[in-house]
């Protein structure tokens, strides 16, 4: 990033008017999601020209295949400019009919930053302080297992930590948050599509008081009523720190946070 575009896109998000204004000529043709991938992942996406993102390992991905896509195209064969396809709606706290900003995730993107195998996301991967403990399955806490797995890159395990420190001022929110997971290596239901569990950058919690959309819908283009039992504190002080809940998506999986700090910056309209 040139030192001009640099400047232009703090002061793009600094929301300074006057500056934006002066520099817009340069900045214009970058559509405003590849900026924001830029602006939030500056280790791996270095730029755009002529349609494509421009990766630090001199790689390519092309922004925007041009295709169009029905709902579940767009989440099994995401570009990165699809994964700004949808509304994440912090002004209420029941999801839009078929709004799932975030549930999609560009394999390629994500595969390049955080890895494209289990050992490769793995070797990435450090210990976090979690002091709310392990959920058990037979419905308990096991206050001894102290630690998740997050990974190092684009500073995840850094947020997470002090997701936990701002976590460990409310008490009465501790009883949600035994956790259930934060790393394993799957694919979805789909083959294509990947969990933000893959690459190591999403905790489960409260699986005792979690609600989830397969439970009540028959398909992913059926009508789902929405369900959540999770405080909203708790996904304030998540979402403050870069990363999405699922109980946000109208597909549903309150259990889930995952550090998606874009598709935050774009909800803020920055
Ligand atoms: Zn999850």
């Amino acid at each position: 990033m040139n030192g001009f575009i640099k400047f232009a896109l703090i002061a793009f998000i600094s929301g300074g008017i006057t500056h934006l204004a002066a520099a817009s000529t340069s900045d214009d043709s970058i559509p405003r999601g590849a900026r924001i991938l830029m602006n939030v992942y500056p280790s791996y996406v270095k730029g755009y020209k002529n349609g494509e993102l421009l990766m630090s390992d001199g790689s390519t991905i092309t922004y925007d295949d041009g295709r169009e896509k029905s709902f579940v195209q767009l989440l099994d064969e995401t570009d990165p400019e699809d994964m700004f396809a949808f509304t994440y709606d912090l002004n209420s706290w029941t999801p839009g009919k078929m709004q799932d900003a975030g549930r999609n995730r560009c394999v390629e993107l994500f595969d390049k930053m955080y890895g494209s195998s289990a050992s490769a996301v793995r070797s990435k991967l450090v210990p976090v302080r979690w002091p709310f403990g392990q959920a058990t399955n037979n419905g308990g806490v096991n206050k001894n297992v102290k630690i998740v797995l997050f990974t190092t890159v684009n500073g995840a395990n850094k947020q997470l930590e002090k997701v936990v420190a701002e976590l460990e001022k409310h008490p009465e929110l501790h009883k949600y948050l035994a956790q259930s997971g934060t790393f394993y290596w799957h694919a979805l239901h789909s083959a294509k599509r990947k969990s933000g569990h893959s690459y190591g950058i999403t905790v489960d919690i409260g699986v005792k008081y979690s609600d989830y959309w397969r439970s009540h819908a028959k398909s992913e283009n059926a009508t789902v009523a929405y369900h959540n039992k999770f405080p909203h504190e708790i996904v304030e002080i998540f979402e403050k720190y870069g990363f999405i809940w699922g109980g946000r998506w109208y597909h549903y999986d309150t259990m889930h946070f995952e550090y998606r700090p874009e598709i935050l910056m774009d909800a803020r309209g920055q």
